[in-house]
């Protein structure tokens, strides 16, 4: 368990600076601006989930290609410092997986300004972490969990480890990580009757769920769009059993969220339990894109800059810092990958490809 933290240096770049840097943003040529940085921090996981990554695992990045966390930490204060970026989500691969996380959490929260420290994680170690990361400054938290059975959880993650992930959903839910969300893939045939009563879990827990569709991006290349369970076939299987209210304020918010939201009415046999002003959302990658709202951007673990989950092209941050480049210089070749962000992801368009690295490579 981490119950101290270890002073954070301020890095800086090993180049001599120019002076204060001004500020630029991250547009492209859509009219979107990049504000969230996806930061993979390793393609490593301790699960193997059969529609992420095959039963062996595969083949891990060697470990000089992973940045290191001067590296990351110098590359993230960049994005906040110099390019307009506000939200920082840690993930993987799975980021537990680096002990050090509560202190890259820490000299992040130390940054001038301050952005949003996120973290997607499996759970897996977090009942340990949750206070000691929320004290360090992470401030939200998505833990994925796609069924309450630990029969159906071996299967679908190949491990049986689903009491360490409620004893870290219930950790974060006690540090305050508020609303603690959850990322829900249904499969059919394996966890799609659950979708009811993992809503039902989640309302009495005080939780969030997000169903998210199950994307082309698993390391087989085994997904097959038929099989996939729509955002409309959730609703309709959670319709069974609650009324969904679209929720007019959410659509007001919900700016770049992925997530749709519905208020949830019908719980009053909930009554007295948890909140009463219970929502679940819906994220509707595939049938429903949002390409439009995109405001991300993601790092990989290994220092490559990617402006999609789905993008077939890179541009390489560690080498240009490895080679010496200056703060400015790296920032000049983020704001012009940024530029040519696609307008959209085109898993619809004949022409799609699956890109060469799977969702755990890229960080999801
Ligand atoms: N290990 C961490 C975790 O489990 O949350 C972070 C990485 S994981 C790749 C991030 C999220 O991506 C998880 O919620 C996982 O369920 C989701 N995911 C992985 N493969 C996916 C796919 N093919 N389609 C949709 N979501 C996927």
């Amino acid at each position: 368990m981490v119950t101290t933290l270890l002073p954070v240096p301020r890095i800086r770049s090993a180049a001599p600076s120019t002076g204060a840097a001004s500020v630029r943003s991250l547009g492209d040529a859509y009219g979107r601006v990049a504000s969230d940085l996806r930061v993979s921090l390793t393609d490593r996981c301790n699960l193997r989930c059969q529609y992420c990554m095959p039963a062996e695992g595969l083949d891990w990045l060697p470990r000089a290609e992973v940045l290191t966390n001067e590296e990351l930490l110098r590359l993230i204060e960049i994005g906040v410092t110099r390019l307009g970026i506000t939200t920082v989500r840690l993930t993987g691969g799975e980021p537990l997986l680096r002990q050090d996380l509560e202190w890259l959490v820490a000299a992040i929260a130390d940054l001038d300004p301050t952005p949003t420290i996120a973290l997607t994680t499996n759970g897996i170690g977090l009942a340990d972490r949750a206070a000691s990361l929320a004290t360090a400054g992470l401030k939200r938290i998505n833990v994925s969990l796609d069924t309450l059975d630990p029969e159906t959880f071996k299967r679908i993650t190949r491990r049986p480890r689903l009491p360490d992930v409620l004893a870290g959903v219930d950790a974060s839910v006690s540090a305050g990580l508020l609303p603690v969300k959850i990322n829900t893939v249904l499969l059919r045939g394996v966890n799609d009757h659950e979708a009811y009563p993992l809503l039902e879990w989640a309302m009495r827990t005080g939780v969030q769920l997000r169903f998210i569709e199950q994307m082309p991006l698993d390391a087989q290349h085994a997904w097959k769009r038929t099989e996939m369970i729509t955002a409309d076939e959730i609703r309709d299987r959670l319709s069974a059993h609650v009324t969904l209210l679209e929720d007019d304020r959410d659509r007001a918010r919900r700016g770049s969220a992925p997530a749709e939201l519905f208020r949830v009415a019908g719980t009053d046999h909930l009554a007295g339990v948890r909140g009463g002003d219970h929502t679940v959302g819906i994220i509707a990658s595939v049938t429903k894109p949002f390409c439009g709202a995109c405001d991300r951007v993601r790092l990989t673990a290994d220092g490559q800059l990617r402006n999609c989950l789905f993008a077939r092209t890179e541009s390489d941050l560690r080498g240009s810092l490895r080679a010496g480049a200056s703060d400015e210089e790296l920032a000049d070749q983020w704001v012009r990958a940024v530029a040519t962000k696609r307008p959209g992801h085109g898993i619809d368009d004949p022409s799609f490809l699956q890109p060469d690295r799977p969702m755990s490579a890229i960080g999801g």
